[in-house]
């Protein structure tokens, strides 16, 4: 990985949080190492004051590919130089576009999709169907083929967005001493409110979502009360899998898995739940909830269908022997709790629960 930066600062952040991000995927794994290492070829990064590149006011941050059939990612984002803003700030919109890029990286690596081939410079796979329609995943997102002429469809983009944020603050706060000696760890970032962990005051145009997405990571656990920081700090990865009280191996999170090595994985269990091609409409609403104001109902409805998708799911892999009903039920209610802080959070009143399992 090729570091291109006019000032030191922006090398030694580079270096601190590429390091970070690849101890999310555990700690000393050589094999996961050198397939990430393989894919990310440069990061560049432009004076704060910098327009051009793609890169803008609004956007300070860009993950591409590289000419050539063996195409690899490169990262430009902006620095320090020039800068007017906090330094945690730049910091968090390095991690944030590197994230994007270990998430294509992590896909071509680990997504176990063949490669049949490239467009534009990107790596292509082979098409998955979903509800009729071709399918691939770029980069964090689904794109759905387009059959008709009018583009291709993007799907789960707001996610992409808001995790990225979410992984970001994880690489940030899961090895940094200045939170751990505040008691703030990855458990807090997934789990907790915004104003529990934030104490550089960082945001994004992304952040009134990530109260969503925490929600979506409790509703796609499959291990209760999950210690995250636990398994960082053991080498684990937060993307990898664990065994049940039934002995069953799976994801520790079928979301977290997802959104870092393929989601169209996500999108499949879904729908094996709600219903086959219901996880592009529920992502039409999530899309609406990432940089925009939307009415309450909406956010109701989303946090509606995730309860129905935490009872559905929990009950059956209670019944196909995943794991116990007791295993199942804390998962329910490690949920229900997020919930309500979440609701709290978009300031509206707790919910009635599902009772129908
Ligand atoms: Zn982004």
């Amino acid at each position: 990985m090729k570091i291109n930066a006019n000032v030191e600062k922006d090398k030694i952040e580079i270096i601190r949080a590429y390091t970070d991000i690849l101890k999310l995927f555990g700690e000393g794994n050589k094999r996961i190492i050198n397939a990430l290492n393989n894919r990310i070829s440069s990061i560049t990064t432009y004076p704060f004051d910098y327009e051009g590149n793609g890169i803008t006011g609004k956007e300070p941050g860009k993950t591409g590919y590289e000419n050539g059939i063996n195409s690899k990612i490169n990262v430009r984002v902006k620095g320090y130089e020039h800068s007017s803003i906090s330094d945690a700030q730049i910091s968090h919109y390095i991690r944030h576009e590197l994230i994007h890029a270990f998430t294509a990286a992590a896909y071509d690596a680990f997504g176990n999709h063949k490669v049949v081939g490239h467009k534009d410079n990107i790596p292509f796979y082979n098409n998955t169907i979903i509800n009729g329609k071709e399918c691939q995943a770029v980069d964090g997102s689904i794109y759905e083929k387009d059959i008709v002429g009018t583009g291709n469809k993007i799907h789960n983009g707001g996610y992409c967005e808001s995790m990225a944020d979410i992984l970001a603050i994880c690489s940030k706060v899961a090895f940094d001493e200045t939170f751990k000696a505040l008691g703030i760890s990855i458990d807090t970032v997934m789990k907790k409110s915004v104003s529990k962990w934030n104490i550089n005051n960082i945001t994004t145009g992304y952040f009134s979502s990530i109260p969503l997405s925490r929600l979506t990571i409790a509703a796609f656990s499959n291990f209760p009360n999950v210690n995250y920081q636990y398994i960082l700090d053991n080498g684990g990865s937060i993307f990898s899998t664990t065994t049940t009280d039934k002995g069953a191996v799976v994801k520790i999170n079928d979301f977290l898995y997802g959104m870092m090595n393929d989601p169209i994985y996500i999108a499949k269990e879904f729908d094996k739940i709600i219903g086959e091609g219901k996880y592009f409409e529920f992502c039409s609403y999530v899309d609406m909830c990432v940089n925009n104001q939307v009415p309450q109902q909406v956010i109701v409805g989303i946090i509606n269908i995730l309860t129905k998708f935490v009872i559905q799911n929990t009950n059956v892999k209670v019944k196909n022997g995943t794991y116990t009903r007791e295993w199942g039920d804390k998962i329910i209610e490690e949920f229900e709790s997020i919930k309500n802080d979440v609701l709290k959070d978009y300031g509206m009143p707790e919910l009635e629960s599902f009772k129908n399992r």
